[in-house]
């Protein structure tokens, strides 16, 4: 037996039915899942395989990407995607600057244009000079010359309309103190690079 030992170990990612990352979890969990029929394993060309088919899948890999089975070996799945959000516990999304740009898809919500991170701000809808918390409901991603034209006034009192009414996102978040770990290639069309620590600070309310 010449199975790498570190391969049950390593990490797999977990995309949500809509293909967002929202954990990393074990090889062991990742097998559970798909065993399970909880999730689906997802192949580098984006094909999706319950366990019989991902594990009929000719092992035409390196020995360090599979287990040993009963039988044979198995390809361990780097990405897996699941079926359903009611048997992965849901954990309430943190209020941060990349969840609130994420949600806002990097747009600006009075103008609708598209920026990237650093060209666009957060702004208070209901100005913190008159009560306006920091709350996902009052919190939307503006570019500066419409922050700028809003100043310290509510869309109303600016003459400006908000292209959405900013809610709590109802996708799980992802975690993103994983890009600290080492992730595998086929992580990447998932993930976008971000500086983690600026991004994920907990916004004061
Ligand atoms: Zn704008």
């Amino acid at each position: 037996m010449s199975t790498a030992q570190g391969v049950i170990n390593s990490k797999v990612l977990v995309l949500n039915r809509n293909y967002l990352p929202v954990h990393i979890t074990s090889v062991r969990r990742a097998f559970s899942l798909l065993y399970q029929g909880i999730a689906q394993a997802v192949d580098d060309q984006y094909r999706t395989f319950d366990f019989q088919s991902w594990s009929e899948l000719s092992v035409a890999v390196r020995k360090e990407e599979t287990i040993g089975i009963i039988g044979g070996a198995i390809r361990v799945p780097r990405v897996i995607l699941l079926q359903t959000y009611d048997r992965v516990p849901r954990r309430q999304i943190r209020f941060n600057r990349f969840n609130v740009y994420a949600r806002d898809r990097n747009t600006c919500q009075y103008c609708d244009v598209h920026l990237s991170r650093p060209e666009l701000t957060l702004d208070h809808v209901i100005p913190r000079s008159q009560g306006g918390r920091s709350t996902w409901e009052n919190i939307v991603c503006s570019c500066q010359p419409c922050n700028r034209r809003k100043g310290g006034r509510t869309p109303r009192q600016a003459g400006m309309a908000l292209i959405r009414p900013p809610r709590r996102p109802e996708w799980t978040p992802f975690v993103l103190d994983a890009l600290s770990l080492r992730g595998h290639r086929e992580w990447l069309p998932y993930l976008s690079t971000v500086d983690a620590a600026y991004w994920n600070n907990e916004l004061e309310p």
